[in-house]
Order: structure tokens, then C-alpha cells, then sequence
């Protein structure tokens, strides 16, 4: 019986088991190894890590758990969990393993769609990203064109403001924009184009131009989509677990979910970051070693 079985070892899974392990639990960390910014060259804007390969960061991260006793690592993804009781759960992984835990934390991040335009894995995670956070600053300053195919990330067209001044909307065929959002979008000096995109054409990752089905050719080096994420796990729901308005998995401060027992911890909780996924991760394995050495104490 493990004290604590963590399902992803991204930041948010890797940050939870050195926190609980820390603690005396005994922890088993699950990972399939496909994180969702494996496609990127470098991550920025994690303090002592700026500029690392996705791949780097994982390998950096899971020497330092290698250090403790009380975690274990294994490759493998996990297909079903069950409740057997209160703080009592059976998991069974891909390779067949069936493992019994205490408390279980869900750090299996976002699958995320790119628009529907040919060819745009080529180009994403290299010259076209979807966070301004994470790449804003190589592409500051720079002709920028953002393909979005729906309203509902409108608020990345004014994030894009703030790193260039000639910014090109694409809306690759699909025709959403309101005349409200059509004149927001002319007194901010944004052009728009409702075309479907043909084609996106440049080597090696490095954009160069796109093409329009009415055949109009637009030069960009770079820019940005907007994808559409999915929760990676069917077992939320059978599980009962709450899911806010946003559609994310909603937690106390400490990460724990309304089924005591099971905690969250980064993307899956919302799309975020490296920094804040570790972070949430860290409290997650606080609030574990809290709650439990709350359950065990004697207080009469
Ligand atoms: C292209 C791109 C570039 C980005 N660049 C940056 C950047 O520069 N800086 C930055 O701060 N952030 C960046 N991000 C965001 C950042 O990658 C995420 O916020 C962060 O990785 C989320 O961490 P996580 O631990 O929640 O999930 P992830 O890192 O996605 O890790 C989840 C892990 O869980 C595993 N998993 C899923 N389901 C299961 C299962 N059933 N069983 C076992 N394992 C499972 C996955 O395989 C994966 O390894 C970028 C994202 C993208 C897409």
C-alpha cells in the first residue's frame, strides 16, 4: 500500500513527490512521458532553468527524486482507478500492475488540438506557439500573425498587443468575428483575415509565409495559435470528482478535490505554467502531509 500515488510526472507531479517523500510517505510516481510541451526547443521562465530543452528539465527532475527511498518511478500510464473505501484506492496501469493507495494525486496536465490548418505541427513549438508568457519575448517586436478559429481565447489578441504592434488575425475559414470584435480589432491596428489557410509555407520549423485559399500570400516568421485543450482523464468523472465553470478541476489551496484523498496539481486545474504547475504540486504534497499527520494525531 502506497502512502501517495502521483498519475504524471510533469513539473506539477514531479514537485508533489519530493514534497510528500520528504515527508516520510511512500510514493509512487506514474508516468507516460508525453507532456504537452514536448514539441518545444527551449521553456523560459522557470527561476535557475531559463532556457532548457523539455527533455533536460524531466531528466534534471528526476535525479533529484532518484535521491529519496521513499519514491519510486515508473514509465507506464494508468488506466482506471477505483474508490474501495475512504482514503482506499486500486489503480491498474497499461502493463497491468494494480497498485493500492491512500491518496492519490492527478498531475496528468492537458492534450491539447492545434487549429486545423495543414501541416501546422511543423511549424509549432518553433516558430508558431499558443503561450505569450512562455514566448512572447523571442518574438517580441516582431510581424505577428495569431490563428484562431473560435471567440473563445479572444483575450490572447490583446495579450499579443502587448509584445507587437503588427499583429495579423487569421481566422482560417471560420467566420466568428462580431462587428463589436471587428471594430475593437481596427482601432487596435489589427488586420484581419477570414480566409481559409491553404497552406503555411517555410523548412525546418521556420515559418516563412501563408497562403490563403483565394490565393493571397501573407509573410510572418512567426506567431501564435489558439488550440483547444482537453482533460486527459476519463476517470474524472466517474470518479465524482468536482469540475468548476471553467471546465478545470476545482481544489482547495492545498490542491486537495471534494473526494478527500485525491488532489490536483497543475494543468489539469487550468492551463498554466512550469513555475505555477510546480508550485501548485509542492502545496499538494504540504497538504497530504498535513492531513495526514492531522488524521493520526492523539488528541484525547
Ligand atoms: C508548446 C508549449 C510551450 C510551452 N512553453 C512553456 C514555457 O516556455 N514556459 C512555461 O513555464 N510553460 C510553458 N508551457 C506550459 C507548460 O509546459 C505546462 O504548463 C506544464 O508542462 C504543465 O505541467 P503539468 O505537470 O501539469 O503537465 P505536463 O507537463 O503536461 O505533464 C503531465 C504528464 O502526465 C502524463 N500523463 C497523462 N496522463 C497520464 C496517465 N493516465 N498515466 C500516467 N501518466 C500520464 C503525461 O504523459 C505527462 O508526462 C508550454 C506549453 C506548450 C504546449
Amino acid at each position: 500500500m502506497f502512502d501517495v500515488v502521483i498519475i504524471g510526472g510533469g513539473p506539477a507531479g514531479m514537485s508533489a513527490a519530493p514534497s510528500s517523500g520528504r515527508g516520510k510517505m511512500k510514493v509512487l510516481l506514474i508516468d507516460e512521458e508525453k507532456p504537452r510541451n514536448a514539441v518545444t526547443r527551449e521553456s523560459h521562465g522557470f527561476l535557475t532553468r531559463d532556457g532548457i530543452t523539455p527533455d533536460k528539465f524531466r531528466e534534471v527532475g528526476r535525479s533529484d527524486l532518484q535521491k529519496y527511498p521513499t519514491i519510486t518511478i515508473q514509465n507506464d500510464r494508468v488506466q482506471s482507478i477505483n474508490q474501495l473505501g475512504e482514503h482506499s484506492f486500486k489503480l491498474v496501469t497499461l502493463t497491468g500492475r494494480t497498485v493500492h493507495t491512500k491518496n492519490i494525486v492527478l498531475a496528468t496536465g492537458l492534450k491539447e488540438t492545434l487549429p486545423d490548418v495543414k501541416n501546422i505541427e511543423q511549424f509549432y513549438g518553433n516558430s508558431i506557439f499558443s503561450c505569450p508568457f512562455c514566448d512572447g519575448w523571442e518574438m517580441k517586436d516582431r510581424s505577428l500573425v495569431l490563428i484562431m478559429e473560435n471567440t473563445q481565447a479572444f483575450h490572447l489578441v490583446k495579450l499579443l498587443k502587448n509584445w507587437t504592434d503588427d499583429l495579423v488575425l487569421a481566422t482560417n475559414g471560420q467566420y466568428w468575428l462580431d462587428d463589436q470584435q471587428k471594430e475593437i480589432l481596427e482601432l487596435n491596428n489589427i488586420s484581419i483575415i477570414e480566409e481559409k489557410i491553404s497552406s503555411l509555407n517555410g523548412d525546418d520549423g521556420e515559418l516563412r509565409s501563408l497562403t490563403f485559399e483565394g490565393g493571397k500570400e501573407l509573410e510572418r516568421t512567426s506567431g501564435f495559435c489558439a488550440t483547444h485543450l482537453d482533460n486527459t482523464l476519463p476517470f474524472i468523472n466517474e470518479l465524482g470528482i468536482e469540475i468548476g465553470e471553467s471546465g478545470y478541476i476545482t481544489t482547495n489551496m492545498m490542491g486537495q478535490t471534494n473526494i478527500p484523498g485525491i488532489y490536483a496539481a497543475g494543468d489539469i486545474k487550468g492551463p498554466s505554467q512550469l513555475m505555477v504547475s510546480a508550485s501548485q504540486g509542492h502545496m499538494v504534497g504540504m497538504g497530504i502531509i498535513a492531513n495526514s499527520s492531522e488524521a493520526q494525531f492523539i488528541t484525547k
